[in-house]
């Protein structure tokens, strides 16, 4: 069995973690997790009535399938239901098995290198300030037919960075020992060059 090797992507909304992740997972030939997707699933199923504790203690793969987990207001639920201390204990195990599957692996999130997987061979955590954020979130929005403006896009992402980042349970912060990649000024190819070049020098 090959011994574990985690990647830990962390970082705000729309700062190109799910990019940089994918490409950096198929470059080394490791398994993704999405890991913002669990919290997107039990945010629909809260948006749908149900309590997000017994939601996130009963997440089935079914769940990361909603074709409505990537709209705004998913995401604004899923930064709530992410506040609550059982919906994050809920979700941790599942994570943590994944970190350390044998043959590696690339997670992104808000605290896979602090919480998830400290023991990470690589953490990287990805930043762009938010109005570049809010201008990527914005052209990815429209792409996908969705009718909205930057001011309301920008105010959903500092609303979330808020909460993301006061929370007490797991805030979004860089680890001490993360490689810090701001995204401002980089197009996609320059920053995941960034990203496998910091790999690489553990891994090879
Ligand atoms: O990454 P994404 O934007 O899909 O995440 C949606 C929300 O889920 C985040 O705003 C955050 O509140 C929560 N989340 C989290 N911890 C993670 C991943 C996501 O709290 N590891």
């Amino acid at each position: 069995m090959m011994s574990p090797f985690t990647v830990a992507i962390d970082g705000p909304a729309a700062a190109g973690k799910g990019t940089i992740s994918k490409a950096v997972a198929a470059h080394f030939d490791l398994a993704h997790l999405d890991t913002g997707l669990l919290y997107r699933a039990v945010g629909a199923r809260m948006l749908s009535g149900e309590d997000p504790i017994v939601a996130a203690q009963t997440l089935v793969a079914g769940d990361l399938e909603n074709p409505d987990l990537r709209t705004a207001e998913v995401a604004q639920s899923a930064s709530k239901v992410a506040v609550i201390p059982e919906v994050r204990a809920a979700l941790l195990d599942f994570q943590r098995a994944f970190a350390r599957r044998s043959g590696g692996a690339v997670l992104d999130g808000r605290d896979i290198g602090t919480v998830i997987c400290p023991q990470a061979e690589v953490k990287l955590f990805v930043t762009a300030s938010p109005e570049v954020r809010a201008q990527r979130r914005l052209s990815e929005l429209k792409e996908r037919g969705f009718d909205t403006d930057l001011d309301t896009v920008l105010a959903d992402v500092k609303a979330r960075d808020d909460r993301d980042m006061n929370r007490a349970d797991a805030p979004l912060r860089p680890a001490e020992d993360a490689v810090v990649l701001d995204t401002s000024e980089l197009g996609i190819d320059e920053a995941v060059a960034i990203a496998v070049k910091a790999i690489s020098a553990v891994r090879d």
